[in-house]
Order: C-alpha cells, then sequence, then structure tokens
C-alpha cells in the first residue's frame, strides 16, 4: 500500500524523505475529501477532531500546488474589497461574512503554533500599501474596518510608510497588527500531521478518477480502489478536471510565481525596517523579508502554467523598480502555484446536493478563507452548523473555459497596467506637487530678499474672474493691481 519517496513540495523546507501511502483497497468512511491541499486537510482535521472517520485523496502529494507554495500571510477578509461585497449582498451579512473570515485567521493562528507544528515561525503585523494618493479615503476606511467591522487597524500616513519603505512607490498604508505570516510551507505539512494524529488517513498518488454521488452512500473511484462515503468534500482547486468539469469549469486559474533573494546584507536594513507582510492595494506585489536580509516577493501571474524559473528577471526587475536604492538583487529560488478564480471573486463553500460539499475558488487569499471553510463544512456535516449558507449568493458561475483564459489575461493585463499608470500617475502628481512647494518657497525667498510679495495670478482668458474680497486691505489691493 505504501512506497518511499521523495517529499511533496520542493524548496529547501519540503520533509526530507517520508513514507507516502497510496490507497489500493476498498474503504468504507463517513467523509471522504478530495485534496490534500490546506482546503481538503482543513476540513479534514476538523472533521476527524469531531468525530468522524475520514480519508483524504490527493492526485499528487500534499501541498503540491498553490498550498505548497504560498507566502504565508494571514489577513481577515477576502479576494475582493470591502465594499463590493457590502454592495453586492448588504451591510449585515458583509459583516457576518467578514467575522468568519477573521474566524478562520483565528483558526490559523490556534493551529500554526510552534507546539503543534515546529519552525512555523509565527510573526505580527501586516502592512497594506496604496500606489495611489488617495489618503483621503483612509479615515472612512479605516472607520468602517475598525467600528463596524470590528477589526484592529490603523493609519499611515504617507511619511509613516516611506519611514519604514525606502520608496517613493507607495502612499498611505493600512496596518493590521493582529494579521501575521507564518511559513506557508510548513503550514500544509503540519496540517496534515495534525489531521492523521486526529485519525484522518491520507493517501497521496490517488487521483479520484469518478464520483458517483446520487446516493445516500456515494461512490468514489480511483485507479487501483473504490471508496463508499456518506460525504464527499470537493477541495481540488483548479485540478478537479474531468472529476466533474462543470464544476471545475467555474475557475479561473491563475498561475503566480514568487522567489527569494540570495543573502543581501545590510543594504535591506537600509532599505526596509517593516518585519511584515507587504502588499499593495491593487493585488499586483506582496512580500516580506524572511531570514534576516533576504527578500521573499510574489508578483507575475499567467493564465498557463509556465515554468517559475522563467520569471526569476521579472521579480527581480520588480523588486528594483519598488526599491531602486537596494541595487540589483539575485535570486537563489522561484516557485509558483495556480490559483483558482471565481467570477464573483468569493470562494466557493458549500453543499452542491445532499452529501457533496465544496470547498474551493480561495484565489490568492487561501490562508484564512479555506480554513474558515473547513470549520463550516465540518460542523456543518456533524453539528449541523449552517452558516456556510451565508455564502449561498454566491453561485457556481461558469468563469468562460478557454475564452474566459484569454479574457482573463487581458483583463489581468490591463489591471496591472492601469494599477502601474495610477501609480505612475500619483507619483508624477506628487513631484510635480513637490517642485511647485519648491519653486514657491524659492519665489518667496527671492520676494522676502527684495522685499515684495508674490505677484496675484493672472486671470486665465475664457475664465471667471475670481471674485474680489468684499473688504480688501489697502496693501493687498495696491500689491494686486499692480501686477496684473
Ligand atoms: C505564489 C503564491 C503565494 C500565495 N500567498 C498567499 C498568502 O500569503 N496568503 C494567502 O492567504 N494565500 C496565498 N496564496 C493563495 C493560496 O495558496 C491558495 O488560495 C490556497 O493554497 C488554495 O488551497 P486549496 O487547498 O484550495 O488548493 P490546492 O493547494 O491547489 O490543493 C488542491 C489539491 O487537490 C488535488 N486534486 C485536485 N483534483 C484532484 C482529484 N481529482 N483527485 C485527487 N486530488 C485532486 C490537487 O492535486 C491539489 O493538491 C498564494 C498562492 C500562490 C500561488
Amino acid at each position: 500500500m505504501s512506497e518511499i519517496t521523495t517529499s511533496a513540495t520542493s524548496g529547501p523546507d519540503a520533509p526530507a524523505v517520508r513514507e507516502r501511502a497510496r490507497l489500493s483497497f476498498d474503504l468504507d468512511v463517513d467523509i471522504c475529501v478530495v485534496g490534500a491541499g490546506i482546503a481538503g486537510l482543513t476540513v479534514a482535521l476538523e472533521a476527524a477532531r469531531l468525530g468522524a472517520s475520514v480519508a483524504v485523496l490527493e492526485g499528487r502529494t500534499i501541498g503540491w500546488n498553490a498550498s505548497g507554495h504560498q507566502l504565508g500571510t494571514v489577513m481577515p477578509g477576502y479576494g475582493v474589497p470591502l465594499g463590493d461585497l457590502i454592495a453586492r449582498i448588504g451591510f449585515e451579512d458583509a459583516r457576518e461574512l467578514w467575522a468568519l473570515s477573521k474566524e478562520g485567521a483565528e483558526y490559523v493562528r490556534a493551529t500554526a503554533t510552534e507546539e503543534l507544528i515546529p519552525g512555523i515561525a509565527p510573526s505580527d503585523g501586516v502592512l497594506e500599501v496604496s500606489n495611489v494618493d488617495a489618503g483621503d479615503q483612509l479615515i472612512s476606511r479605516l472607520q468602517m474596518l475598525g467600528e463596524d467591522f470590528e477589526t484592529e487597524v490603523e493609519g499611515w500616513q504617507v511619511d509613516r510608510v516611506r519611514a519604514e519603505l525606502k520608496t517613493d512607490h507607495y502612499f498611505h498604508g493600512v496596518y493590521y497588527p493582529k494579521a501575521f505570516q507564518i511559513d506557508g510551507r510548513k503550514y500544509v505539512h503540519g496540517l496534515a500531521a495534525l489531521a492523521r494524529k486526529a485519525g484522518a488517513r491520507i493517501f497521496e498518488d490517488t487521483p479520484v478518477v469518478s464520483i458517483d454521488s446520487s446516493g445516500i452512500r456515494k461512490r468514489i473511484v480511483t485507479p487501483s480502489a473504490r471508496l463508499r462515503a456518506s460525504h464527499i468534500v470537493l477541495a481540488g482547486n483548479i485540478h478537479l478536471g474531468a472529476t466533474l468539469p462543470r464544476l471545475s469549469e467555474t475557475l479561473l486559474p491563475i498561475w503566480r510565481y514568487a522567489a527569494v533573494t540570495a543573502p543581501l546584507g545590510a543594504r535591506l536594513a537600509e532599505t526596509m525596517t517593516f518585519q511584515g507582510s507587504v502588499s499593495d492595494s491593487d493585488g499586483v506585489d506582496h512580500f516580506r523579508i524572511v531570514d534576516g536580509d533576504r527578500l521573499m516577493w510574489a508578483s507575475p501571474e499567467t493564465t498557463w502554467a509556465a515554468r517559475p524559473e522563467r520569471f526569476a528577471p521579472a521579480i527581480a526587475r520588480r523588486i528594483r523598480t519598488i526599491f531602486p536604492k537596494l541595487g540589483p538583487v539575485e535570486i537563489s529560488e522561484t516557485w509558483g502555484g495556480a490559483v483558482g478564480l471565481t467570477v464573483h471573486g468569493m470562494p466557493q463553500i458549500g453543499q452542491l446536493r445532499r452529501g457533496l460539499w465544496v470547498s474551493s475558488g480561495f484565489g490568492r487569499q487561501g490562508l484564512n478563507t479555506s480554513a474558515m471553510a473547513g470549520l463550516l463544512i465540518a460542523r456543518s456535516i456533524l453539528w449541523g452548523d449552517e452558516r456556510w449558507r451565508l455564502f449561498s449568493p454566491f453561485e457556481l458561475v461558469w468563469a468562460g473555459g478557454p475564452t474566459g483564459r484569454v479574457a482573463g489575461h487581458v483583463i489581468g493585463m490591463w489591471a496591472r497596467g492601469s494599477s502601474a499608470a495610477a501609480g505612475a500617475l500619483a507619483r508624477y502628481r506628487e513631484r510635480v506637487r513637490t517642485q511647485e512647494r519648491v519653486r514657491e518657497a524659492r519665489l518667496a525667498e527671492a520676494n522676502r530678499q527684495a522685499g515684495t510679495r508674490p505677484p496675484r495670478p493672472r486671470p486665465q482668458p475664457g475664465r471667471p474672474r475670481p471674485q474680489r474680497p468684499q473688504a480688501p486691505a489697502p496693501a493687498d489691493r495696491s500689491e494686486g493691481e499692480g501686477s496684473s
């Protein structure tokens, strides 16, 4: 039944060599989970803790895709802006969904401890920075997050952001002191170990090839064995494929690539003092310091699978664009994984038909959301918790098949391009304002030395003349008139 093989993930932290079990005999369980990413493993762990017999079937290896290649940033919320969520489902339901997303983050915090997962290295604080100068919107955003959605946040003005990140690329920031980061690669293997300890059985190299979910006892077929289960949880992300093609077609696959630099020494400390994760408000760049003096950075995306090494130069260039003072950086490792995006941007959580569950579509923010989904589904199956119904407004919508991929690619390129253009425009405006301030200061100084005051601006032809003040001071009037 088992074989010895190398570990699931590539990379320095992957467990060296361990036993990998493949299912080769028929089995009867309460719950069969398809997929051993963070979504499937959380359901398995929670259901096993609640006393169910659980089998996880994984087509390749634990954490083989996105779950073993993420950056480990854990925040409240979803992949869609809060304003859009409120517009779609109303304030009260949005508040409940937000509270669930916080519960998911707290679940990860409680699970990702050094006692439960050695080497997981949790640390606090995530900063979301803005590419554009929209400081005027900061206060209302902070009020909404803090007061209405009970989330601890701090608003950072531009100076504070730039004191911590020495780049003029970003403007204001929203700091989440209770958000945190962990070693993302260790997390998925830690979850698997905890699930096994709780009694779940995990079978790798065991792809599910077909499912018959019509009866009370559902049938699951793999190449060398059959399973019967009362409940099936589909947590296969974009790779579910032919098993349930209509479900797979509701996800737009996006491959996201990341890298870690070689040690950068003191120059990194001179460039960035912030120790938590940083992500920009457009979801383009996401980075943090690791191992004291290396940068871990995720940015490029494609709608097709490509070799991650190809993106090393692009990531190095991106780092230089954001932090020019850092100079050239050497990339020492690259990786990538595919995330599944839904048309509405919210995850797919719920019961498709009696006993057939889906936990998928977590997009770029999968840690808190998949944890929450695991909790909701396990508790619904075993305790009758019905809160997953809050996700009912977000139906399964066809993502457009191959045409959708092309459209997704074009929209992605456009969104990144327009985000870059908006950022460039904001920085241009800022430069012009700074130059204008310098010019005014010089003029004021020249006038002071010459004993004069600056001239009033001439009225523009075709523009209405500004109203004269009601009772102008004599000196003002004479100077203004004299200069026009
Ligand atoms: C570079 C990168 C950085 C990221 N950083 C973050 C971050 O910092 N914070 C955050 O919250 N999120 C992050 N994410 C997103 C996060 O990784 C994903 O949302 C999450 O891992 C999705 O988990 P999953 O279990 O749904 O999918 P997956 O990890 O894809 O797992 C699904 C599993 O199901 C298996 N499977 C599919 N079909 C079958 C079948 N028929 N039979 C058997 N097995 C099957 C697959 O082999 C796979 O192992 C990042 C993603 C990437 C790529």
